[in-house]
């Protein structure tokens, strides 16, 4: 018999699943597909040789993160490399503001609004570890927020309340740089004139000059696999292709949990789920365990829009007019912040954006091992509707296509280099794993009211269930979106609290 099962083996789950382990405890992961790393992990998608992740590709996040830092995946095996820039934000008008880890350089990068840089860049060093720590610790636990002080609470606290665009222009004089935080926010659905927006936005800024966005060797599968090792390492089990319909609870507590191929396994001490909060709520757990209210307020849990995912293999890099983009890691394509805002309005509307946002990430550049010499892959995703009119399948095409047109425009030339491409719809990312719901890449709204106290949903942030010994691991808990395993850490620390 198990001490702990751990339902889905994406970076939360399978760094809850770890530290359980290191624990004593004998733990078991089931996944319902056949590879593990749910959203974390590589594959040829379009041409042998060429190694594209299937989801997280920059890991702002892994040097920082308490969570992935205890379980020191270096020791066996990860090995990271880092880019001259961190993320580059051009415009068909030439501007091109770019952060980098070096300040003097990112200085240079930010023109008239050198500065402004400056400041933010020595606000991030100043906080160190001491941002990452606030950021990803339990609610309940307010140590880290006192240890980052009383000044950087009430900045960032600005930030929190604030729109990405009003921040930006608040904070910078050229529209170039203006671009920069409203851009990252967007990673999510945080539109420019969300409110509470330029805080994520903000803090993906401050990561980017302070870590940066490595990449780690072999592909975002090497995560998964120095995670595996460290649950093998403690003895900790992997079942693949273990899809889990249902959670038995006996005298109010979890106890087993069932498979689609009727299998039934125990746990003496905990369940782990890193599933969607509605898929845990509304179908794993049974009706009668959790309350109505709790039931009506987690059918009130958004997700956030869709992500359109597109991977090509390139016969050489490509050929950016600006040359900080030549050398980023991640470039961001969104002209201004009204760009950004017209852009927003067609995803909300249902509407297929006519000059995709996008993230554009160049794994290549930084690690060599992931296409053939002189090769390179390429790696995009722009924000859409979860469904549209007639289907994705009508659209998939179309707007793949307008996506090549926009890099097009930002990079002459470099339709000329592609040698495959491979496309991905939210429908198909929900194929690829069930908690993409809509392809939503964030397991949850990071809208304000979905968000700290409301992860989930009030009072249930603090990984527990109603359910005694049921715990939610995944993005759908607080922290949120992200490879940083601290939902699936914090919610282990929650079980080994409750039964040590
Ligand atoms: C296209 C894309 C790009 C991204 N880019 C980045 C990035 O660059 N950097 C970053 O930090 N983050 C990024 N993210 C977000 C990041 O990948 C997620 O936040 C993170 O993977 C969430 O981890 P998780 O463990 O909560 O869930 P997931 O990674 O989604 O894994 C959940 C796992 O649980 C399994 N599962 C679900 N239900 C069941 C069940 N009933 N039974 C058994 N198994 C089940 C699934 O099959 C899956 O394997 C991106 C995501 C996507 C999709």
């Amino acid at each position: 018999m198990e001490d702990a099962i751990v339902i889905g083996s994406g970076p939360n789950g399978l760094t809850a699943a770890a530290t359980l382990a290191r624990a004593g405890w004998r733990v078991r992961v089931l996944e319902a597909q056949p590879r593990p790393g749910g959203a974390l992990y590589s594959v040829a998608s379009t041409l042998p040789g060429y190694v594209h992740d299937v989801g997280a590709a920059f890991f702002p996040f892994a040097h920082f993160s308490p969570a992935l830092r205890q379980l020191r995946l270096e020791e066996v095996g990860l090995a990271w490399r880092g880019g001259v820039y961190e993320s580059a934000h051009p415009a068909p008008d030439g501007t091109c503001a770019t952060i980098a880890r070096d300040p003097d350089r990112a200085a240079r990068a930010f023109g008239a609004d050198g500065d402004a840089w400056r400041r933010l860049a020595q606000w991030q060093a100043d906080m160190g570890q001491r941002l990452p720590d606030a950021l990803l610790a339990p609610l309940t636990d307010p140590r880290a927020a006192i240890r980052l002080g009383l000044a950087n609470l009430v900045r960032l606290g600005i930030a929190g309340v604030s729109t990405a665009a009003g921040y930006s222009r608040w904070l910078f004089r050229t529209e170039a740089a203006r671009r920069v935080i409203p851009g990252l926010a967007l990673h999510v659905d945080l539109g420019p004139d969300d409110f509470g927006g330029a805080a994520l936005g903000l803090v993906l800024t401050l990561l980017a000059a302070g870590g940066g966005f490595q990449v780690p060797v072999g592909g975002a599968r090497a995560i998964t696999d120095a995670l595996l090792k460290r649950l093998d390492d403690s003895h900790g089990i992997l079942q693949l292709g273990a899809q889990v319909e249902s959670i038995i609870v006996r005298n109010r507590r979890g106890v087993a949990v069932r498979t689609t191929a009727g299998e039934e396994i125990t746990a003496r001490k905990a369940i782990l789920a890193d599933v969607g909060a509605p898929a845990l709520y509304l179908r794993l757990l049974p009706d009668a365990c959790v309350a109505g209210w709790v039931r009506q307020s987690i059918r009130n849990f958004r997700y956030g829009w869709g992500t359109f995912k597109v991977d090509w293999a390139l016969a050489g890099p490509v050929p950016w007019l600006s040359e900080e983009a030549r050398q980023s890691a991640v470039i961001h394509a969104g002209d201004s912040i009204d760009d950004l805002v017209r852009f927003t309005n067609e995803a909300r509307a249902g509407a297929l954006p006519t000059n995709p946002y996008l993230v554009i990430g160049q794994q290549s550049l930084l690690d060599s091992t992931r296409a053939p010499a002189g090769c390179h892959t390429l790696w995009a995703y722009s924000r859409v509707p979860s469904q549209m009119m007639g289907g994705w399948e009508k659209h998939r095409e179309v707007f793949a296509d307008r996506i090549d047109a926009r890099i097009e425009g930002l990079a002459p030339g470099f339709r000329a280099l592609i040698r495959g491409r491979a496309v991905f719809a939210p429908d198909d990312l929900e194929r690829m794993n069930e908690n993409l719901v809509g392809g939503d890449l964030g397991g949850g709204s990071a809208q304000f009211t979905h968000q700290l106290f409301w992860r989930p949903v009030f009072p249930y942030f603090r990984y527990r269930t109603p359910v005694k010994g049921v715990y939610l691991c995944s993005a759908s808990a607080h922290p949120g979106a992200g490879v940083h395993g601290a939902c699936g850490y914090n919610a282990a620390l929650a079980a080994l609290a409750d039964c040590p």
